[in-house]
């Protein structure tokens, strides 16, 4: 069974969502919170493409976006927001960066997300990932990532537990209950039903439309191009 780099970060966040995605999958209703994200991402894509890699202290490298990763021996595969390649005859060569929309830091979901792809990586390349980078868009800033040995073995550890819920269809804890608040899952486990009524489902795709349509006019004045390419 093949794992998603994302699907680490699920499960840092609430093993059930693990559950509810491959054991009894369900449908999953993005928040305007995910969506506002996407479209911040794409915003920040076009502008990167312009940048220097100062951020990532880097005198040089070629960037590549959505970078597809697979490491046939974890059985992991994803899709890095961007992966810079260097000329590096000695040091690090791949360097992976993971852009994320959120005023609550770094947390340690987002950093075993980017250990995966760092793990995924090194098998494709054969050479080692010590270091990658955190972006986040409220700040515009990159944060230093080590990859570290303890990081890769508690990720590889992760990937166990996960194959254990789907393979026994375990249906385990949530990580916390105060996380259910925020979880597009929260119908599931927890008999609310906050957005299935007509109202809530209208003001939803209203605040969802007036968003898009606002940045892309905005966009478009700006001239840069929108990438509707998915993200894993
Ligand atoms: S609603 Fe709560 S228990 Fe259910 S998946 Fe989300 S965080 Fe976990």
């Amino acid at each position: 069974m093949e794992i998603r780099a994302t699907d680490l970060k699920q499960f840092v966040f609430c093993p059930r969502y693990i559950y509810f995605t491959y054991v009894q999958p369900v449908p999953k209703v993005p928040t305007l919170k995910m969506i506002q994200g996407r479209v911040e991402h794409i915003e920040h894509q076009n502008k990167e493409r312009r940048r220097g890699l100062r951020s990532y202290n880097l005198v040089e490298g070629a960037r590549h976006f959505h970078y597809p990763v697979y490491a046939e021996r974890l059985g992991l595969r994803g899709k890095v927001d961007l992966v810079i390649e260097t000329k590096s005859s000695s040091g690090q060569r791949y360097f992976p960066i993971e852009c994320k929309n959120t005023n609550r830091g770094i947390r340690n979901n987002i950093v075993y997300q980017l250990v995966a792809y760092a793990l995924a990586l090194e098998e494709m390349t054969n050479s080692p990932v010590h270091l990658g980078y955190i972006y986040l868009l409220p700040e515009k800033k990159a944060y230093p990532i080590p990859i570290t040995q303890a990081r890769k073995q508690h990720v590889k550890r992760m990937i166990t537990m996960i194959r254990h819920i789907v393979e026994n269809e375990y249906f385990p804890e949530p990580r916390s209950r105060a996380r259910c608040a925020t979880c597009e899952l929260q119908r599931y486990c927890n008999d609310l039903d906050t957005s299935s009524t007509w109202n809530e489902k209208q003001k939803f795709f209203e605040e969802f439309n007036e968003l898009w349509n606002g940045r892309c006019s905005r966009m478009k004045q700006e001239g840069t191009t929108i990438d509707t390419e998915a993200r894993s």
